[in-house]
Order: C-alpha cells, then sequence, then structure tokens
C-alpha cells in the first residue's frame, strides 16, 4: 500500500483531517519525585460523533456530549524524563495518516527534546494514529537510538495473515500501515507481556477491548499513580458518564466495556492522575458522579 492508498483507509474509515490547522505544543506537563512529564500535541483529526456508540441513538449522543457534528480527537503524546532516560508513551500519526495529525515531531522541537535523546518508546497499542509515527519523513525510524517496545499479543493480531478477515473493509489499511511500520522497526522492536514492568517504575497493565493486545502503563510515583491510558477511556465526557456505550472503534466492544469499568473504579479509588490520549486537556483525575464517573483536568 502507498501513501494515497493509506490516507483513503483513513478516510473510509470516517476520519478525517481537523479543519484547522492544531498548534504544534505541550498540551501539559507533571512533576513527579524524580521525573518530568510533558504531554505533546500531535495534533488533532475529526471522527463523526455516531462512533461514540453504537446502537445509540444521533439525539441521544449529542444530548449527553453536550454537542452536535463532529467530534475534535486531540493527540496527546506523553513524555518521560528521568535522569538520562527519555521514553515517549506512543509516538503519533506520522505524515501518512491524516493532514491534522503527525504534529510530533514539531511539538518536539518546541519542547526541546531531541529525537536522537529518546531511549524507550512504549506502545498501548499500534493504530495509526499511536504507531504510524514510528518512521519519519523518510520512512526511517524517528528516533535512531530507542527501543520499542510493544505487547506481544498486539504485534502477533496485526501481524497475523488472518488480520485482514478479523476487520471490517475499511480498516484494512490500518493492518497493512501497521505491519509497513512493524517491518522497518525490525529487531529494534522488543515484544513484552501486560502485568509486568517494560521498564523501572513502569508497569503495563491489561487493557484490552478497544484492540486485542491494548495495555495502559503505570508509573509508580509517591504523589500517587499516574496512568497512561492510551485508548482505554478516548472521550471526556462519554467515556466516564456512559462507559457502557459501545464505540465504533472498539475491535471487541463488550470486553473494552467491561475494561473501561474496571479501570474508571480503580483509578477513582487510587485517586490515580490519568493520561489520555484524546482526552482534551490531557491530565486529570476520575471522579465517581451519579451512577458513573466524569473527568476532571488538570495535573
Ligand atoms: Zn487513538
Amino acid at each position: 500500500m502507498d501513501r494515497r492508498e493509506l490516507l483513503l483507509g483513513a478516510v473510509a474509515a470516517g476520519l478525517t483531517g481537523a479543519g484547522a490547522p492544531a498548534l504544534s505544543q505541550v498540551v501539559a506537563s507533571a512533576k513527579l519525585e524524580d521525573r518530568t512529564l510533558s504531554i505533546l500535541s500531535d495534533g488533532a483529526f475529526e471522527m463523526p460523533r455516531s462512533m461514540l456508540a453504537r446502537e445509540v441513538a444521533g439525539d441521544v449522543i449529542a444530548q449527553a456530549t453536550k454537542g452536535t457534528g463532529p467530534i475534535t480527537n486531540v493527540l496527546n503524546v506523553t513524555c518521560m524524563r528521568q535522569g538520562d532516560k527519555v521514553v515517549m508513551f506512543d509516538c503519533g500519526s506520522g505524515a501518512n495518516f491524516l493532514a491534522g495529525a503527525g504534529k510530533l515531531a514539531a511539538s518536539l522541537e518546541f519542547a526541546g527534546i531531541a529525537p536522537d535523546s529518546v531511549t524507550h518508546v512504549l506502545f498501548t497499542h499500534l493504530h495509526p494514529d499511536h504507531f504510524w509515527g514510528a518512521l519519519d519523513d523518510f520512512d526511517t525510524p524517528l528516533f535512531p537510538n530507542a527501543t520499542w517496545i510493544a505487547d506481544r499479543r498486539e504485534v502477533a493480531f496485526w501481524t497475523a495473515p488472518q488480520v485482514y478477515e478479523k476487520l471490517p473493509e475499511d480498516r484494512h489499511a490500518f493492518a497493512a500501515g501497521a505491519q509497513r511500520v512493524i517491518k522497518t522497526l525490525g529487531d529494534a522492536l522488543v515484544q513484552k507481556d501486560a502485568g509486568s514492568e517494560w521498564l523501572a517504575g513502569i508497569a503495563a497493565f491489561d487493557t484490552a477491548g478497544h484492540t486485542p493486545g491494548h495495555v495502559s502503563f503505570e508509573i509508580a510515583d509517591p504523589g500517587g499513580p499516574v496512568f497512561v491510558l492510551g485508548d482505554a477511556l478516548t472521550h471526556p465526557i462519554a467515556s466516564f458518564a456512559h462507559p457502557e456505550w459501545r464505540p465504533a472503534s472498539d475491535f471487541d466492544a463488550d470486553r473494552a466495556v467491561a475494561t473501561r469499568k474496571r479501570l474508571l473504579d480503580r483509578a477513582a479509588a487510587e485517586q490515580a492522575r490519568i493520561i489520555g490520549y484524546h482526552l482534551e486537556g490531557g491530565i486529570g483525575r476520575v471522579e465517581r458522579a451519579g451512577g458513573a464517573y466524569r473527568f476532571v483536568a488538570g495535573a
């Protein structure tokens, strides 16, 4: 597949580049005991609001989410610095996905983080907006010195010959793109299992559903844990007030619902700080509200 076919695949999946070019920037930052977290923007894209919930009427979705028309999905890439270690959590969309995305390189420059200083990249999952940015405009790894780490189940899913039978036609480009990036990274891409520390003080835990091998990360800190959630919670209202909704972008919708409920319960109980890849504001906490939850942005 070439660049044009990949792009058409994204458009077929209902996604479009956000109207105004997103400003490359640092969205938020947080100081931990001996680590700094910076949330960098990779831009944004738009998606039909109806994708927030299968089998829910449009007017019900509009009322619950306080809006009509497409929703803007911001893209938040977390960078953790600790001594010589520079760890990225996912790495944006790159040049082949959508016009409004692929701004990570500019945001890194703005934040003064040199690509060759990045030591590790940990992936929540291998969707285009999280994974394709591993390659730069010349199709070489964006971070030349990094070790890239992904979940073993996730790599197995996207590289299996049967992957095309398991995906709707409009998502075939996602698989072709993932395979291309995996192949280019080669031996620099290491596979690990959920339920273990992938780096000292950073544990990966299973949050499958959105994709078959989706993981989230727990960064230990005396001030309480920080969870880097990828796409386990994707919308600042819907994912919290209606964790039972089944977004169109979740591969296994029922499993994703169970994951979301478990995660919200745990984050609220532990008063964890959470970072969502698509959550406006980037970092915040989960509070119980009525029978469900709400997202409170702010470090
Ligand atoms: Zn995503």
